[in-house]
């Protein structure tokens, strides 16, 4: 019975797809054409970057259709696109994209951080979107090859890093509502500084308010779509405007909670059995599965020190643990900051103060200076992939 709950649950995990096109042959990096730009960019100074607003002098983009089949990907100048206007990425949001690093090391090599976690869920994205899949260590290489043509624009500091969005989005010309039958993947790149201004954490508060949600059982939460993430914007601006920097994520009757703004959550208490516990919400379909997620569980697992949990906490034992004194740290985990602390908390119309700062926060300190030790060269690991 057992073996066959497992035969069954492996079947429908790893073998379900959406896509008819998971065996069609796939570009080769191999078969990449690049033209240089000729009127390359003055970089800009690292302290003076903002967030996205910044792009390198060259692109990367790989286009699919049904009839033919991937193109050779090519790498070319920075550029506008030009689209049909029924491209059903701007009707239907047939748009996913990923969000990963490049690290100028104390070594002045450059390397990005667990790369083919990035492309997994790439993949997994294209899969629900019914978007054609692709060889994940094609495109891997395709990026790599990318950042070493815009190896300058990888920042020269230790703070400062090269952002790269890869993105994939239908552009098939009809207004029909199926899947798409042209697609194009692009990458672009920009430096991007410091989330924290030297060295010291700036703790966020956050609107607590279950009548709004991200994402939902049943939903695509899980996938980096562009469409889990306009309707977010009314929310945060709603979250500013009642004084707080993010928003705490909850779901359901029981106010479950989920992430911190585009950030997975962690909870480092003493728990009611009295044991010292980093916990995190599970992969249930809700919860994007972060590459820095997973790195902070991996890491905190080999240690060994303390528990480590993936379970669904409510906001009801959230306020039992802050009411009885046994909360440590809350902070936010993702690429843009590593981690993110968590100083204050609106619910209910109430502020509470939660001491993550006050105890350091030496848990939190420790994972940034673990995984930039790791991004920057100063740690020698697997999960760093040399990129020149
Ligand atoms: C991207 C993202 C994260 C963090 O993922 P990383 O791979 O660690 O950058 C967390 N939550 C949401 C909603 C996200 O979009």
């Amino acid at each position: 019975m057992a073996a066959l709950r497992t035969a069954l649950y492996g079947r429908l995990v790893h073998s379900f797809s959406f896509s008819s096109l998971r065996f069609a042959s796939c570009f080769k990096a191999a078969d990449l054409t690049i033209e240089r730009n000729a009127a390359c960019k003055p970089k800009p100074e690292p302290s003076t970057l903002l967030f996205g607003k910044q792009f390198s002098d060259h692109m990367l983009t790989i286009c699919w259709s049904e009839k033919d089949g991937w193109e050779a990907p090519q790498i070319k100048p920075f550029q506008n696109l030009s689209l049909h206007p029924a491209s059903s990425a701007l009707h239907y949001s047939i748009e996913l994209f990923e969000g990963m690093k490049a690290f100028r090391g104390v070594d002045n090599h450059i390397r990005l951080f667990r790369p083919m976690l990035n492309m997994e869920r790439m993949h997994r994205s294209s899969d629900r979107s019914c978007l054609p899949l692709f060889d994940k260590a094609e495109l891997l290489e395709c990026i790599r090859k990318l950042v070493e043509v815009d190896q300058e624009w990888v920042p020269y500091s230790l703070d400062a890093s090269l952002y790269i969005r890869p993105t994939f989005i239908g552009i098939e010309p009809s207004l029909g509502v199926s899947r798409a039958g042209r697609a194009m993947i692009f990458v672009i790149l920009g430096p991007v500084g410091p989330y924290f201004t030297t060295g010291s954490f700036n703790p966020v508060s956050l609107l607590a308010d279950p009548s709004f949600v991200r994402a939902w059982k049943g939903g695509v939460g899980a996938y980096k779509m562009g469409g889990n993430y306009g309707p977010t914007i009314a929310v945060q601006n709603e979250a500013v405007k009642r004084g707080c920097q993010q928003v705490l994520w909850l779901y359901g009757e029981q106010e479950e909670i989920t992430e911190v703004g585009t950030m997975n959550l962690f909870i480092y208490w003493t728990n009611e059995d009295g044991e010292k516990e980093l916990v995190t919400p599970p992969l249930d379909g809700i919860i994007l599965p972060g590459v820095t997620r997973q790195s902070l569980l991996d890491l905190s697992r080999s240690w060994g020190e303390f528990k480590v949990t993936e379970r669904t906490v409510y906001m009801k034992e959230l306020m039992e643990a802050l009411d009885s004194g046994r909360i440590m740290e809350v902070f936010g985990a993702g690429t843009a900051c590593v981690v993110c602390p968590v100083g204050s908390l609106l619910y209910k119309g109430q502020t509470f103060e939660i001491p993550t700062m006050q105890n350091g926060p030496d848990l939190a300190k420790r994972f940034y200076k673990e995984l930039t030790d790791i991004q920057y060269g100063r740690t020698a690991s697997d999960w760093a992939l040399l990129v020149v």
